[in-house]
């Protein structure tokens, strides 16, 4: 079960990963915990009046096609957007948004579902939330509160039987050291990097970068995550950096996507190569099939 804030980071983040573990026959869920009612539109030619009048149904258009790509099952948690704060200082965040809900509050329908759909793997993001989107790190607590609480019987005791899903997991694919990877190889081929300006600020975390624990090779699916990306077009510009990087490149230069793994319940051995390394079907799933 990857958590997410808005349609379009399950495209994103991990989305090879989860393109691959489909496709060996794991059932992947996704829970997208706002409807991104708030996100602008990052593609010039999606950039309309129509479009931009009816961005929430646009977005959920876009999430279904995303779905059918990655071949996920997907839940909305139903909270709204809380926007990008544009601004120094920032405005306040919007009346009844996500990331102004208390975690606790927004944690039991999180926790009702991990409790109705049992998950052996949780995902989410970091603590600063992958970026620093009030949402994004809503979702981090939200999702570590739920992770925490889904197991607990004294916990939400109206919002189902208690599970404990074995292991929980942060997206690190967007690395330093990945991102120089690239852009030494795009540069090494006399191509323009579209990481220069990013990198030339970006500065040295090392302990922050030996955090990841897992490398999840799945080069293979690299063009099913960018079809799922294409999908979601209010998102995402076809001309712009994401795919300025030549697929083979990618795919030799760094062709895994990066975790840590912060809660395991298993006792797999580090570093892994594989979110469900320990885990152990339960019978009940693997007669249903
Ligand atoms: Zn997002």
């Amino acid at each position: 079960m990857h958590v997410h804030a808005h349609p379009d980071d399950e495209s994103s983040k991990g989305a090879a990963s989860t393109a691959m573990y489909v496709d060996q026959g794991a059932e992947v869920h996704v829970v997208t915990c706002t409807g991104g009612e708030r996100g602008s539109i990052l593609n010039p030619r999606m950039d309309r009046p129509d479009v931009l009048e009816n961005m929430t149904e646009v977005r959920r258009a876009e999430m279904d096609a995303a779905r059918e790509i990655l071949g996920i099952t997907q839940h909305w948690l139903g909270f709204v957007d809380s926007g990008w704060p544009d601004g120094d200082p920032k405005p306040p965040l919007p009346e009844g948004c996500f990331g102004l809900v208390p975690v606790e509050e927004a944690a039991e329908a999180l926790v009702r579902l991990i409790r109705q759909v049992r998950p052996h793997v949780v995902t989410t993001y970091d603590e600063r939330g992958g970026y620093p989107h009030p949402d994004h790190v809503m979702c981090h607590r939200v999702s570590v509160a739920a992770f925490e609480a889904a197991g607990d019987p004294d916990a939400y005791p109206e919002a189902g039987q208690p599970w404990t899903p074995s292991k929980l997991y942060y997206h690190h694919s967007f690395n330093r050291p990945r991102m120089t990877a690239i852009h030494e190889a795009m540069l090494e081929r006399g191509l323009e990097s579209p990481w220069a300006e990013r990198l030339a600020s970006w500065e040295p975390e090392p302990e922050w970068d030996a955090r990841i624990t897992t490398r999840v090779p799945c080069a293979d699916y690299f063009e099913v995550r960018d079809r799922a990306l294409l999908a979601h077009a209010t998102q995402i510009d076809p001309d712009g950096h994401w795919f300025a990087v030549p697929m083979e490149l990618s795919q030799s230069v760094w062709p895994t996507e990066d975790f840590e793994r912060v809660v395991d319940r298993t006792g797999a051995p580090l570093p892994e190569d594989d979110l469900f390394a320990g885990v152990t079907p339960d019978p009940g799933a693997a007669s249903a099939q």
